[in-house]
């Protein structure tokens, strides 16, 4: 009787370490349908990082060739690196009618919701930052410079939280992707994005 018109697009952000990544990973888990857009990165893999499924690795070459060709949604440096979003596949899949997650940082997602003020934007949050700080080094996958330029970053990242439509504490996974899906829920019900058939 109710169908969604057409997926929805919902985009994650949130300072280095808060743990978006591991939030995305744990309602992908429990969503096997939804679809998690692969972002291009110019930086180097981390261990155990998979090319095509954590990102596509690129050369700066590569992907400032992809650039003129329009071949991202959206693009940002990153504490000297560069990101963006393939534009096509998530298109495809919102019009198939598949929910698609981008977990990107702000400036992506400000160039997505200028463009896009229909999708659903949630900002992930720490407990505090000393958390923030805790999770990132523990993580243990940057080097201190970079730790400290991506705490440096976070402060400026968060300047933009208010721009968002929804915050989430990351304080236990289990409550950050509990409250997700029920946002995504919610959004779901909203009587423009349905068909109502009688
Ligand atoms: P991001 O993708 O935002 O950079 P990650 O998902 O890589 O962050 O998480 C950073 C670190 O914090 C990882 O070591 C992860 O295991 C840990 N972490 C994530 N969520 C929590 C949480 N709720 N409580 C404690 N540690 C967490
Ligand atoms: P990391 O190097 O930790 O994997 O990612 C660094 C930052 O880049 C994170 O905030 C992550 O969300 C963001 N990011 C990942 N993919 C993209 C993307 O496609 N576009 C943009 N703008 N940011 C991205």
């Amino acid at each position: 009787m109710l169908k969604n018109k057409e997926g929805l697009l919902v985009v994650i952000s949130g300072p280095s370490g808060v743990g978006k990544g591991t939030i995305c990973k744990e309602y992908f888990n429990q969503k096997k349908d939804a679809f998690l857009s692969v972002s291009a990165t110019t930086r180097q893999p981390r261990q155990g990082e998979i090319d095509g499924e954590s990102y596509h690795f690129f050369s700066h070459e590569k992907f400032n060739q992809l650039i003129k060709e329009d071949y991202f949604l959206e693009w940002a440096d990153f504490c000297g690196q560069r990101y963006g979003t393939p534009k096509k596949p998530v298109f495809d899949c919102i019009a198939q009618g598949k929910d698609v997650v981008l977990e990107i940082e702000v400036q992506g997602a400000m160039q997505i919701r200028a463009k896009h003020p229909e999708g659903v934007y949630i900002f992930i949050l720490p407990p505090s930052m000393e958390e923030l700080r805790k999770r990132l080094e523990g993580r243990g996958t940057e080097s201190k410079d970079v730790v400290e330029k991506r705490l440096q970053t976070a402060l400026k990242e968060l300047e933009y939280a208010s721009k968002y439509n929804y915050y989430v504490i990351n304080d236990t996974v289990e409550n950050a992707v509990g409250l997700i899906n029920k946002i995504i829920e919610v959004e779901k019900l909203r009587s423009e994005r349905c068909n109502l058939n009688i």
